[in-house]
C-alpha cells in the first residue's frame, strides 16, 4: 500500500465499500511540508450514509457470541501485525514521528488493543445480590450501547483510534470513526484490512457459472475454497469517515442515532462536543490535554531520572498528552539535574523521520509549529532563560527537509509558575525547570493548573512516594518510572484533563448499557 502515486487518494469506508468523496482536503508530510495525500472532506452525507450501515449492521453484531466476537478481534490484530512495518512506514511519514518509535510502540500497540480487548470481553460477570427478606433476586445485565461515535487526534493516530474501535466493537456496538484529518492514512490502510477480513465469500452459481454447470440448490451457496475459514468483520460494522472535526465531527456528534461519543482530543474540541451532545443526553467519554508535573526529590536516582525525564518530556516530539512538561526539582539538586538535564536534551537527536537514529522527528503542522514556537518568544519576553533548543542551539537538516516542521528540544527555566509556557498544554518538544524546597509547596504548585493527567515523582523514600502520590490531583501517577501501562486498569484525567476512564471494565461499561432486574418469587 505504500505509496507509489502522488498524492495518495483516500476514499470513506462505508458499509464494507471504499466509497470516494465530492471534496478533499489536502494533508501533508511534516518532514518536507510537502502535500502528498488527499483526504475526503466529508460532512453529513457521509455520516448520514455511515449511520444508516452501522444501524443495519448492529442487530447482527450485537447478538454474536463475545467469543465470536473476540475471533473477529484476533484477526484483526493478525492481520495488523502481518502489515507491522508498512503500517510503521506510513504512520511516520504521515505523523512526523520517528520510524523507531512508530515500530516499536505506535503499530505493535494498536496489535495489542485488538488482542487485549479480545481477550477481556471474555471475562466480564454481572451481579448478582438477594434479598431472601422480600424474596428478591436482583442482577444486573448489560447490553451494547448501539452506534458509537469514535474521534480521535493527530499524535498517536492508529494507536488511539484502535483504542476506541476495538473496546466498542468487542462489546458489540457498531461503529463510525473520524480520525483526525491530519493523520488518516494508516487508519485508510486498517479499512483495506478490514476489508480483507471481511467473511469469507460465497460461491453464487447464478453470477459466477461453474465448469460443471451445477444448478443444485444445494449447491447454490459453498464457501469460496481456499478462503480462510474465520468469521470475518461483518459490512457495517466498522465504518470509518475521514475530514475535520467542524464538517465531519459535528455531523458525528449531532446526530440522533449516535447515542454515544469517544473522544480524544483538546480541551476546546470537547467543550464544544459536550454543548453539541448535551441535546440528546449522549454518553461521553473525554480523554483530553495535560500539563503533566515531573516532581524531583533530592532522594532520586539521577542515573534513571534524567533519561526518563527526557523521554517523557521530548518523545513523539513531546506531542503525548501524557508528556512531561513542568519539572520540579528539590533545590538542594537543582543545579546539578538541570546541568545533566540539559546535556542529556542536547544528545536528543532530531532528524527526519525515517532516520533509524533519530530520537525526535517533525512536528504535525506549520500551525502547531509556530504556536509551540511562540509559546518561546513569551518566555523570553518574560525574562525567563532558554537553556538549550529554539533559538540556542542549530538544527541541521537534509535539504530536502527544510520545509519541514521541525524544532530543537527546549529547555526553559528562571521561570514563573503563573507564566502562560508553566499553565498550558504546548503539547510540543518544550519542558520548564524550575526549583522547590517542600513536599508540602510542591504538591500545591503541581495541583496549581487546570489540568490533572499524569504525574511522575521521583524519590527513594516509599512513604513520601505514597503520600505525595494521594495528593496529586491526577488521574495517573508513575513514580521512578515513566509510561509504563497496564491496560487492565483506569486511564484517564481529573478536571480539565477529561471525563471518564478508559480500561478493560472501563470500556466495557462505557461501550454498555447496564440494567438492573428484580426477581420477586
Ligand atoms: P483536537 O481537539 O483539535 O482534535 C481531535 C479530534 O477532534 C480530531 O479528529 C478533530 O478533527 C476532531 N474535532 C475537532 N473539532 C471538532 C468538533 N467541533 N466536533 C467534533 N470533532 C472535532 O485535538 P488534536 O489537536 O487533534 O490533538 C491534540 C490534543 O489531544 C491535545 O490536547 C492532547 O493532549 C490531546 N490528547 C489527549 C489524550 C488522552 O488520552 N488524554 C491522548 C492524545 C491526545
Amino acid at each position: 500500500m505504500a505509496g507509489t502515486r502522488a498524492p495518495w487518494m483516500l476514499e470513506n469506508f462505508i458499509d464494507g465499500k471504499f466509497l470516494p468523496c465530492n471534496s478533499y482536503l489536502d494533508s501533508y508530510d511534516p518532514s518536507t511540508g510537502d502535500v502528498y495525500c488527499r483526504v475526503p472532506n466529508s460532512g453529513k452525507e457521509e455520516i448520514e450514509a455511515a449511520v444508516e450501515a452501522a444501524r443495519a449492521a448492529f442487530p447482527g453484531w450485537s447478538s454474536r457470541s463475545p467469543q465470536e466476537r473476540s475471533q473477529v478481534l484476533h484477526r484483526l490484530a493478525d492481520l495488523l501485525e502481518e502489515s507491522l512495518e508498512e503500517l510503521a512506514q506510513a504512520e511516520s511519514k504521515d505523523q512526523g514521528k520517528t520510524i523507531t518509535l512508530a515500530r516499536t510502540m505506535d503499530i505493535p500497540r494498536s496489535v495489542q488493543n485488538f488482542r487485549f480487548f479480545a481477550s477481556s470481553i471474555l471475562h466480564h460477570t454481572s451481579e448478582c445480590t438477594q434479598m431472601d427478606h422480600l424474596g428478591c433476586l436482583h442482577y444486573t445485565v448489560r447490553t451494547p450501547v448501539g452506534i458509537a461515535g469514535l474521534i480521535s487526534p493527530w499524535n498517536l493516530p492508529l494507536y488511539l483510534l484502535t483504542w476506541k474501535i476495538a473496546p466498542a466493537i468487542a462489546a458489540g456496538n457498531t461503529v463510525i470513526a473520524k480520525p483526525s484529518e491530519l493523520t488518516s492514512v494508516t487508519a485508510w490502510m486498517m479499512c483495506k484490512l478490514l476489508e480483507k477480513a471481511a467473511p469469507f465469500k460465497f460461491l453464487d452459481f447464478e453470477e459466477e457459472s461453474s465448469p460443471c454447470d451445477l444448478r443444485l440448490d444445494i449447491l447454490r451457496r459453498i464457501p469460496v475454497t481456499g478462503l480462510p475459514s474465520h468469521p470475518g468483520v461483518p459490512p457495517g460494522v466498522v465504518n470509518i469517515v475521514f475530514g475535520t472535526g467542524p464538517r465531519a465531527g459535528e455531523a458525528l456528534v449531532s446526530h440522533p442515532e449516535v447515542p454515544l461519543i469517544s473522544f480524544t482530543g483538546s480541551q476546546p474540541t470537547a467543550e464544544r462536543i459536550t454543548q453539541l451532545s448535551a441535546p440528546h443526553c449522549k454518553k461521553l467519554s473525554l480523554e483530553l490535554g495535560g500539563k503533566n508535573p515531573a516532581i524531583i526529590f533530592e532522594d532520586a536516582n539521577l542515573e534513571e531520572c534524567v533519561p526518563t525525564t527526557v523521554r517523557s518530556s521530548f518523545a513523539n516530539q513531546g506531542e503525548i498528552c501524557l508528556c512531561t512538561s513542568r519539572i520540579f526539582v528539590q533545590r538542594s539538586i537543582y543545579s546539578e539535574f538541570l546541568k545533566r538535564f540539559v546535556d542529556a536534551t542536547r544528545m536528543w537527536k532530531v532528524g527526519i523521520p525515517s532516520d533509524p537514529s533519530a530520537s525526535m522527528g517533525a512536528l504535525i503542522s506549520k500551525a502547531h509549529l509556530e504556536k509551540v514556537r511562540s509559546y518561546i518568544k513569551k518566555a523570553r519576553l518574560e525574562g525567563a532563560q532558554i537553556l538549550c533548543g529554539e533559538g540556542v542551539d542549530k538544527l541541521n537538516l537534509p535539504p530536502r527537509n527544510q520545509g519541514g516542521y521541525f524544532m530543537l528540544p527546549t529547555v526553559i527555566t528562571d521561570i514563573k509558575d503563573e507564566s502562560c509556557c508553566m499553565k498550558e498544554e504546548i503539547f510540543g518538544p518544550v519542558t520548564c525547570v524550575v526549583p522547590f524546597d517542600s513536599e508540602e509547596e510542591v504538591i500545591q504548585r503541581a495541583n496549581s493548573v487546570k489540568y490533572g493527567l499524569a504525574a511522575t515523582v521521583w524519590s527513594g523514600n516509599v512513604g513520601r512516594v505514597h503520600r505525595v502520590a494521594k495528593k496529586l490531583q491526577s488521574g495517573l501517577v508513575w513514580t521512578n518510572c515513566w509510561l509504563i501501562r497496564e491496560l487492565n486498569l483506569p486511564f484517564g484525567g481529573m478536571k480539565s484533563s477529561g471525563v471518564g476512564r478508559e480500561g478493560a471494565k472501563d470500556s466495557y461499561e462505557f461501550f454498555t448499557e447496564v440494567k438492573t432486574v428484580t426477581v420477586k418469587h
